[in-house]
């Protein structure tokens, strides 16, 4: 029998992100409801499960200043393992680590990475035999990401995340992550979002445009959008800052989830000399990336 099992869990940003409206009934009553197009990309947190004698517990370790996050029941990880303790008899204990590489708070879906992999990684260990499809639907109960980042790669969301369609993967491209070291509540970016759309007086609202089948990086560039973004600028200028020196190095932004990470693709020498020398020495966290 197993008795350990290491796993990855990658961060992902949103390539596009409308906001539909919100549900007003059903299970989801008060979320957004979102349309979606996700991306996993290379950073990524590294998730070790161990069994043990005796209670659960789980130790983080950051190799890199990205934030903190508890390391008790709170933890979105111990949370995926308190969900399948429960509902399969699952005796105590196990030992979760978590290498801390993904920015907290960020748009980037770190807690829900952990819990997917954990929800994964006990799959496994306990051989439970549960579906993808039915790990991303237990998921969905933890966080609306989590259900994606169960199939990872290149997806589409829907609803508050629990509805996804994993799509046929694009060709791995460089991207540059920058983030201003602050942690953002998705939730206060909502309540923002909110009280922009109330004064607004036409609404525009749609679904990702582009051919789900046959997609590719021209028509997801074409397509770029994220709803969030002007509410989460509202709060935080900084993002709007980092968006400006990245497009005055020729580059193409975007704010990844409700923020405030910012993404750009690159290519070649020249723009990647131009972020190094421009923009990493600026901000706190630069990452250099792909997409997976
Ligand atoms: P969202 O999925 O809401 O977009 P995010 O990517 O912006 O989230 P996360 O890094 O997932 O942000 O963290 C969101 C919150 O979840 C933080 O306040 C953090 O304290 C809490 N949290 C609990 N467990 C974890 C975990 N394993 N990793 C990161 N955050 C966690």
């Amino acid at each position: 029998m197993m008795q350990a099992i290491f796993l990855e869990a990658p961060a992902k940003i949103n390539l596009y992100l409308s906001v539909l409206g919100r549900f007003t009934t059903g299970p989801y009553a008060g979320y957004h409801d979102l349309d979606m197009l996700m991306q996993s990309i290379s950073l990524k947190d590294l998730v070790t499960i161990e069994k043990r004698q005796g209670s659960s517990y789980l130790t983080v370790a950051y190799p890199n200043e990205v934030g903190v996050i508890p390391e008790d029941e709170n933890n979105l990880a111990m949370r995926a393992w308190r969900l399948l303790q429960e509902k399969y008899g699952l005796p105590e204990g196990i030992a979760i680590h978590i290498e801390k590489n993904i920015p907290v708070g960020a748009g980037l879906a770190g807690g829900s990475s952990d819990a997917a992999a954990v929800l994964k990684g006990i799959n496994q260990l306990f051989g439970l035999g549960i579906s993808l499809e039915e790990l991303a639907r237990m998921g969905a109960s933890l966080g609306g990401d989590v259900p994606f980042c169960i199939y990872q790669g290149l997806a589409r969301a829907e609803g508050m995340g629990e509805r996804v369609t994993p799509l046929p993967a694009l060709p791995s491209r460089d991207c540059v992550l920058v983030n201003p070291g602050i942690s953002v509540l998705t939730s206060e970016i909502f309540r923002e979002y909110d009280i922009i759309e109330k004064n607004k007086i036409a609404k525009d609202k749609h679904s990702f445009g582009g051919p789900f089948s046959q997609l590719s990086w021209e028509q997801v560039d074409q397509w770029m959008q994220n709803d969030l973004e002007a509410a989460a600028i509202g709060r935080y200028p900084v993002i709007a800052e980092i968006k400006e020196d990245l497009a005055a190095i020729g580059l193409h932004p975007f704010m990844s989830g409700s923020g405030p990470s910012v993404i750009a693709f690159w290519q070649g020498a020249t723009e990647r000399k131009h972020i190094e020398e421009k923009i990493a020495p600026k901000w706190p966290i630069t990452v250099f990336c792909q997409t997976i």
